[in-house]
Order: C-alpha cells, then structure tokens, then sequence
C-alpha cells in the first residue's frame, strides 16, 4: 500500500536560485521523518498498482557506476582482478533518470542492453571518507537499471540517453537493509530469466565504492552510484517488458518502446 505524504514537502526550506548542489529532500530526510510518518498513519492507503511509480530521486546531481564489479563464484580458480584502480567509475548524465511508470525509449536502428543494478543513494555531504565511515553517509537503496547502447562512442553518452537509468520501485532507507552486502537480484525480459546476482560477489563493496569516489569528488544528498551488473546483461528490443528487484527491497516492471 502507499499513501501520499507531499503534504511534508511543505516543510522543506525555500530555496532561491542560484540552487545548491544535491537533492533538497533527500538532503532534509533525516528531519522529516517523524513529519513523514504522522503524514503516512493519517493518510488514505492506496494500492501501489494504482499508482505510476516516477523515480524517487528525480534530481541527483550526479550518478556514477561501476564497472565489471562482479565475478562469479564459480569462477574462484580465475578471481578477476578489480579494475577500479584502473578505470575507475562512469558518470551518467542526472536526466538520464526516470521511474518504472514511464518506460524505456530506445534509440532507432542501435542495439540497447539491460543491466540490474544494487543503487546507493548518498545522504549527506562527504569527501574523503574512509571505507569505516562511508556507511554514515547512505541514505538508502533503490533497483536500477543501467540502460546502454552498444557502440564505439564514449560510455558516458551510451548510458546518459533520456531513460536510460531507470530508479524504483521506490527508496528504502538504510536501516531497512542489514547488509548490503549480501542482496540477491535478478532480471527478467518478457518473463524470461536473463540475469541473476548476488552483491556478495562484488569486488568492490558499498564502502569501497563510496570512499573511492569522494576521493575524487564531493558526494551530495541524492547522488547515484550504481554497484555493478552480475552477469547476463543482454540485448532489449522495442515491445519487450523488463522486470527486475533485489531482495529485501522490491521489484518492477518496466516496458521498453
Ligand atoms: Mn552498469
């Protein structure tokens, strides 16, 4: 069931332009809580299948992703080596971003893959955190897809594409989530299993990740970082439905035109 709790955005401070980086409500969370839940026990219950899930950080100021941050367990005889030193992370263009409700445009006459990712939204300001304190600054986690175009140019723009990081079914805050270190998650198109994963096989975990990328940039309330695809990622065509959840935080569906 969901209920509608807009109703707190009123308690948001006003904010003139020129804006502040980061995302106003991710950023003020902490503070609303306890607005948001008397909003949740005296609002009216709806189901969620009569609603359009949009994404629930519709503003990051940016998203980052890994990449081939996975290995299979059965492959322990050839452990892969971790390439974050090597290539580091990818950014992702904010507008990139959009909820399940409202489906993935591909782009004429390119071929387009599916990727199912763990997604880290930052809660607070940091820079330079140590991997001990990194968890400090989660707020949360939602699923995502991490949509690309196959093709030479740079990555950056083959994942950035309007839709092309899709963030649902909605946020769970971190303390609904006792180790985001060991989340299964899978990824069906048209009912078809095509990827299945688990995130104690990243190479790279949560913290490391979050203490990696502010050693290179500030990290603002409602950044991104996608974890990683596990294996499988594989070709979508217009007409395909993607459904896709991790474990102990939900799933979707999502339908590709
Ligand atoms: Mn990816």
């Amino acid at each position: 069931m969901i209920v509608d709790v807009s109703s707190v955005l009123e308690s948001l401070p006003a904010e003139r332009w020129p804006l502040p980086h980061g995302d106003l409500f991710i950023g003020s969370f902490d503070r609303l809580y306890a607005v948001i839940e008397e909003a949740a026990l005296s609002g009216v219950p709806r189901h969620v299948a009569d609603c359009a899930l949009k994404s629930p950080i519709p503003n990051p100021s940016k998203i980052l992703g890994a990449l081939n941050n996975y290995h299979e367990p059965a492959d322990d005889a050839d452990y892969p080596v971790s390439t974050l030193d090597r290539d580091g992370l990818f950014l992702k263009a904010s507008t990139s971003v959009i909820g399940p409700s409202e489906g993935i445009e591909l782009l004429p006459g390119r071929q387009h893959e599916h990727e199912v990712e763990l997604a880290v939204v930052i809660g607070s300001w940091c820079r330079n955190v140590s991997r001990e304190r990194a968890m400090d600054h989660v707020m949360g986690y939602t699923v995502a897809l991490d949509m690309t175009v196959k093709g030479t140019e740079e990555r950056s723009l083959r994942k950035s594409l309007d839709g092309h990081t899709v963030l649902g079914p909605w946020l769970i805050t971190r303390d609904e989530i006792a180790d985001p270190g060991a989340l299964g998650m899978w990824l069906q198109v048209n009912r078809q299993s095509r990827q299945r994963g688990n995130t104690r096989n990243l190479l790279n975990d949560v913290p490391r990740l979050i203490e990696y990328a502010s050693s290179f940039f500030t990290l603002y309330p409602g950044d991104i970082i996608l974890t990683g695809t596990p294996p499988g990622a594989g070709p979508v065509v217009s007409g395909d439905t993607i459904d896709a959840g991790i474990v102990g935080i939900g799933s979707m569906r999502v339908e590709v035109r």
